[in-house]
């Protein structure tokens, strides 16, 4: 069975896409953001995927790709196209090519016209198409920059695009309104620029007139695009009091082992009610109760130069506790991952009346 995830990063507009085999748990994701690795590798973990690739259509101008990052991680490769002039890659692809992920694959069209590298990636059976910013949804890409030629990208969407079935799925790079998806026949009906009657000629002059401002983050993205998203300086996940995991939900997250070593060092808020706090299950050493209702009101009580863990009973009330102190400024947070269920089962010590 194929699994497929679109993502949003709201700061770019891009769409980041996951693809994976779940019978051979092979993932590959196209267009990835930097500031959102935390995120991808958190879904990846949480769907037990293995990251093989990581694609990106084109050089993006207008994000940093998390390629380098993700590949650091996970020990995945970086594919990109053979014309784009990219460093740090692994696989250099091109035309016709096969991206293989367990028992499915993408193959490669070279998409020309925004830039000189584009690629549009088509699923072995050609229902869907990820298509970059060659054909966005009743759009396309910009033409007038990073080697951009309006001819290319008309010939590249009517050859390589509206050639694919009807029927099939295209997924953009981007899109300004919320729209996620559209299909070829759509496209090919009403696409303002590219579809119905319009010409080479008619869409060159819809093109040279766009007048479109000089795209803000493009000196900070080429550069670092060009190196796969490797950054100049290395960046560190460590935080320095502890060790965390970032679920999908975005949740900075600590291990009952590693919340052990350092239960002098922190200060631990139990976001119970008075009588579990009291109850069988006990508490951790050192563990003020805050409940979770009285958290916002309470908040000036918690020394913000200290780090905080929040611990409930199973784990969700913390999580929320959580993102209550980080939205207050807190910056070193961290819920107890499974709550004190978990450190009662795994021998952790307690006091309280416990049974
Ligand atoms: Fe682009």
């Amino acid at each position: 069975m194929l699994i497929f995830r679109q993502l949003f990063d709201p700061q770019s507009s891009t769409y980041t896409y996951l693809l994976a085999d779940s019978s051979s748990s092979e993932a590959v994701l196209i267009d990835s953001v930097f500031e959102q690795e935390r995120r991808d590798i958190a879904l990846l973990k949480e769907l037990k995927l293995t990251l093989k690739y990581v694609l990106d259509t084109h050089c993006h101008a207008d994000h940093v790709t998390a390629a380098w990052l993700l590949k650091q991680q996970t020990g995945s490769e970086i594919v990109t196209s053979g014309n784009g002039g990219v460093e740090n890659a692994d696989v250099l692809i091109r035309h016709g090519e096969k991206i293989k992920f367990g028992k499915r694959y993408l193959s490669v069209r070279e998409t020309p016209g925004h830039t000189n590298g584009c690629l549009t990636y088509v699923l072995d059976d050609e229902s869907m198409a990820f298509t970059g910013d060659c054909l966005l949804i009743r759009g396309c890409g910009r033409t007038d920059f990073q080697q951009g030629e309006a001819k290319k990208l008309y010939q590249s969407v009517h050859t390589q695009i509206f050639t694919l079935p009807d029927d099939a799925l295209l997924y953009p790079a981007h899109d300004y309104r919320g729209l996620t998806v559209t299909s070829v026949a759509e496209e090919k009906k009403y696409n303002p620029r590219l579809g119905g009657k319009l010409s080479e000629d008619d869409f060159e002059g819809y093109m040279r007139n766009l007048n479109l401002p000089h795209p803000r983050y493009l000196d900070i993205a080429l550069p670092a695009n060009l190196k796969s998203g490797r950054p100049d300086k290395n960046v560190s996940h460590e935080n320095n009091w502890a060790p965390l995991n970032y679920s999908f939900a975005g949740i900075p997250e600590i291990e009952p082992q590693n919340l052990e070593e350092i239960l002098q060092q922190v200060q631990i808020i139990d976001v119970r009610e008075q009588d579990e706090y009291d109850g069988p299950l006990g508490r951790v050493p050192g563990a003020r109760l805050i409940q979770l209702d009285t958290l916002n009101d309470r908040i000036d009580e918690i020394d913000q130069s200290l780090p905080v863990v929040t611990i409930c009973r199973a784990g969700g009330r913390s999580a929320q506790a959580a993102t209550m102190l980080q939205k207050a400024g807190f910056n070193n947070v961290a819920s107890l991952t499974g709550g004190m269920l978990r450190w009662r089962s795994e021998g952790h010590p307690v006091v309280g009346n416990i049974d």
